[in-house]
């Protein structure tokens, strides 16, 4: 069995105190050996640039960044270049994604669907790079059926994708059933969970409302009563998020991908007391 994977998830800050941050917390991840760190991708152009210069960054330093790249409102020339810059500053990994349609965006480009973009990166780089796609173990916010995305999911996965992470989710069950669903249709890739840290509640609630995870009632409820009492709320989360990766690599989970927030406080903290 090939030892677990684990990497951390970073945003391109805006500011350059966010650059600051952000090297910081890429220092103190550094330490725990990752296989690499990948960097969001704005669709419609809004973070771009700013994606383009934190992998640089990353990757001048020695480290593996792999960039996200979303497809939507994109030409295949413009995909086409920004794949070769990568390919030039010697980056191995892509994160191929659709992205979320930008409101007001009229065009939709010349890909629709993640799956082309996958089909493109192989047609065009052989086997250059190792390319990861997104999985959605309570399924995508804008499935029409579970059927439906499953059969999605497979059909983007053989396009030629290498691995597979996970958006993130509460409940263990809903992964180990949506692994089981793809392994029967014939999908070997890893499925690496994504981990979303809690550090406070509405935000939380927010994106996962939008995003289409569940916060198990009880959790929520628990959550929600702590109000601004942010400590009780980070300690809580810990103990259930320290909880579930234990109960996912016990499980036979391929390792973890943590959504770090751009800070290395609570993925550490998940780090040691599941003594990786
Ligand atoms: P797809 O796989 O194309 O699926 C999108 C929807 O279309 C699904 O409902 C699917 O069932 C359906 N579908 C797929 N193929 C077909 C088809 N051929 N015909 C009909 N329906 C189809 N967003 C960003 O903007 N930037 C990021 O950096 C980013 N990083 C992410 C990282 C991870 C690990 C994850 C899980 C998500 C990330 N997202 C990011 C969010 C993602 O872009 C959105 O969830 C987006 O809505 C779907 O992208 P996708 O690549 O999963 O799309």
């Amino acid at each position: 069995m090939t030892s677990p994977s684990f990497s951390f998830e970073f945003f391109p800050p805006k500011t350059a105190e966010g650059i600051e941050k952000l090297r910081n917390t890429r220092r103190q991840l550094a330490q725990l050996k990752p296989e690499f760190f990948s960097v969001t991708f704005g669709a419609g152009g809004t973070t771009q640039q700013g994606t383009i210069d934190t992998v640089l960054e990353i990757q001048s330093e020695g480290l593996q960044a792999a960039p996200h790249l979303s497809c939507i409102g994109s030409t295949r020339a413009n995909v086409g270049s920004l794949l070769q810059l990568y390919r030039d500053a010697g980056i191995r990994r892509i994160v191929a994604l659709r992205g979320d349609i930008p409101s007001g965006m009229v065009e939709v480009g010349e890909f629709r669907y993640a799956n082309e973009l996958v089909e493109f990166i192989r047609a065009e780089h052989g086997d250059w790079f190792h390319i990861e796609i997104a999985a959605y173990p309570e399924y995508h916010p804008q499935a029409r059926t579970a059927h439906d995305d499953l059969g999605n999911f497979v059909r983007k996965a053989k396009a030629g994708a290498n691995s597979a992470i996970t958006q993130y989710f509460f409940n263990a069950d809903a992964y180990f059933a949506f692994v089981d669903e793809v392994r029967a249709r014939g999908v070997d890739i890893p499925v690496v969970p994504g981990i979303m840290p809690i550090n406070q509640f509405s935000q939380l609630a927010r994106f996962s409302d939008a995003c289409g995870t569940e916060i198990p009632r009880w959790l929520r409820l628990k959550l929600q009563s702590y109000g601004d009492d942010v400590a009780s709320i980070k300690a809580l989360g810990l103990d259930v998020v320290t909880d579930l990766c234990r109960r996912l690599l016990d499980g036979g989970a391929p390792g973890l991908h943590f959504y770090t927030l751009n800070a290395a406080g609570a993925p550490s903290t998940i780090w040691q007391r599941l003594g990786l």
